[in-house]
C-alpha cells in the first residue's frame, strides 16, 4: 500500500524559508492545532513566497541586529479562520504572510528589541509595540512602498 498523499503535510518539518527560520515556526499555532484549522498548515503559493521574503529580507536582518541571537516568533502566518479565532484585524498582514510577532518573554527585552529596530535603518513596513511590549509586531511587503510606520498599539 503506497503512502496516502492526503496524510502528508504540504511541507517537511525541516523545510526552511531562510537559514534561521523554518517553515514550521512561521506556520505553527496552538490555536489552529487545537481547533483543527487544517488550512493553517497549507498556505497558498503567494503566502509562502511572502513568508520567504519576510524571513530572508527582514527576520534574518533583525536577527543580525540582535547580535545573531535567536528571535522568537510567537505568530507568523494566520489563515483567515485562525485570524478570526485569535481576534486579529481583518486586514492583518499576518493573513498574507507579511508579518511576524516576536516575543522574548519580558517587557524589558521586547522594548530593547523594539528600540533597536526603530533606531536601525532596516527596511520594514510596520513596527508595532503591542500592548506595552507584550510582543513586537513587524512586517514587510515584497511589492510596493515599505512605510517604516512605527506605532504603539494600546487597544
Ligand atoms: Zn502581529
Amino acid at each position: 500500500m503506497p503512502n496516502n498523499p492526503a496524510a502528508k503535510p504540504a511541507h517537511d518539518s525541516d523545510d526552511r524559508f531562510s537559514p534561521h527560520f523554518s517553515v514550521h515556526e512561521m506556520l505553527r499555532s496552538q490555536t489552529a492545532t487545537r481547533k483543527k484549522i487544517d488550512e493553517q498548515f497549507s498556505p497558498s503559493k503567494e503566502v509562502m513566497e511572502n513568508l520567504k521574503f519576510l524571513c530572508t529580507n527582514l527576520l534574518e536582518k533583525v536577527r543580525e541586529l540582535n547580535d545573531d541571537r535567536p528571535v522568537f516568533i510567537s505568530s507568523g502566518y494566520r489563515c483567515p479562520a485562525l485570524n478570526e479565532a485569535v481576534g486579529g484585524k481583518p486586514n492583518s498582514q499576518h493573513l498574507t504572510g507579511q508579518a511576524a510577532d516576536i516575543d522574548f518573554g519580558t517587557v524589558a527585552a521586547n522594548k530593547a528589541f523594539f528600540d533597536k529596530i526603530k533606531n536601525s535603518n532596516l527596511e520594514f513596513d510596520q513596527l508595532l509595540n503591542e500592548f506595552n511590549y507584550d510582543w513586537v509586531h513587524i512586517s514587510i511587503k515584497k511589492e510596493g512602498v515599505n512605510r517604516r510606520d512605527v506605532r504603539d498599539i494600546t487597544q
